[in-house]
């Protein structure tokens, strides 16, 4: 098993030891270590006992299946209580947040088809392969039969005042940056399942069944849609992510967490999940940061 945070490698469910490494690294205060026991083990005391249980609790789905596991820790992230501010502002958007959502995430779209690329070249799953097939090709095949991202993207930003050639020259800022390079990272250093958990797997927020798993909002509201003042170009590229790539999301997660389970793999999916969410969050974040920098030009 891997550590949530750093990735760092244990014996296959070595709580103990992962304990300890977390402990060791709140003591000298290195901040990534202290948020993740703060946010996942909220109340726990690292410095006056051995947590183990309380590490492990957080890895255990003792009801329902690991799919269910990933799906309420996605929900809580970023859907719950306090949903994410880019989720906030998806429910009655502005036209900063698109301009937000579009240089960010142009970074991001191009990271997406080399990880799935990785993804699909190192798994010996025809199904794996033929899933990210679906998500490789319209990026790179020109004759492709289907809607490019990348083309709905530009499309979309041009629509919200954003030329394609800015979109291409334009820098992320740096918590994308940084979401990314962790990204590249597992595509070329890990597991295809990792590959999976870390990018295939945050897909499954365009899905509508989170609400049903109790999300409090979805991405983005279906007003939205109906929306007069909203160009048609950022409609379309917010329905495909629901209509395309949500259920492919979906079959990812029945897929990957059915292959971890058969290769033994299940807590190092969930350690680059909860990694990879935490990057992910990070980039929301760049999101609306970027929108309030296009607010106050
Ligand atoms: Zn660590």
């Amino acid at each position: 098993m891997k550590c949530p945070v750093c990735g760092e490698k244990y014996n296959k469910l070595d709580y103990q030891m992962l304990s300890r490494h977390l402990a060791q690294n709140c003591e000298r205060n290195d901040t990534p270590h202290l948020e993740f026991v703060k946010y996942y083990l909220p109340g726990s005391n690292w410095l006056a006992s051995d947590f183990t249980n309380e590490v492990k609790e957080v890895f255990t789905f003792e009801k329902g299946h690991l799919s269910d596991w990933i799906v309420s820790k996605l929900i809580q992230r970023l859907f719950q209580d306090k949903p994410h501010p880019f989720i906030e502002s998806m429910q009655k958007p502005k036209k900063s947040i698109f301009q937000g959502y579009a240089i960010e995430y142009s970074y991001y779209l191009k990271q997406r088809t080399r990880s799935f690329s990785f993804a699909m070249a190192k798994s010996d799953k025809e199904d794996v392969q033929k899933l990210e097939a679906k998500l490789v090709f319209p990026e790179l095949a020109d004759d492709s039969q289907l809607q490019s991202q990348r083309v709905l993207l530009e499309d979309m930003a041009e629509s919200v005042g954003i030329p394609s050639d800015t979109l291409e020259s334009s820098m992320p800022l740096p918590p994308t940056l940084h979401s990314v390079r962790l990204w590249n990272n597992i595509a070329e250093n890990e597991h295809w399942i990792e590959i999976m958990a870390s990018l295939n797997f945050m897909d499954l927020v365009y899905s509508p069944s989170l609400v049903k798993a109790g999300a409090k909002l979805p991405y983005f509201a279906p007003s939205v849609l109906e929306n007069e003042w909203i160009p048609d170009e950022v409609k379309k590229f917010l329905s495909h992510s629901v209509e395309y790539l949500g259920p492919i999301a979906e079959q990812s997660l029945e897929m990957g967490t059915k292959y971890a389970e058969e290769l033994g793999q299940t807590e190092d999916l969930q350690s680059v999940f909860l990694r990879s969410l935490e990057a992910f969050d990070r980039h929301l974040q760049a999101r609306v940061t970027r929108a309030k920098q296009f607010e106050s030009k």
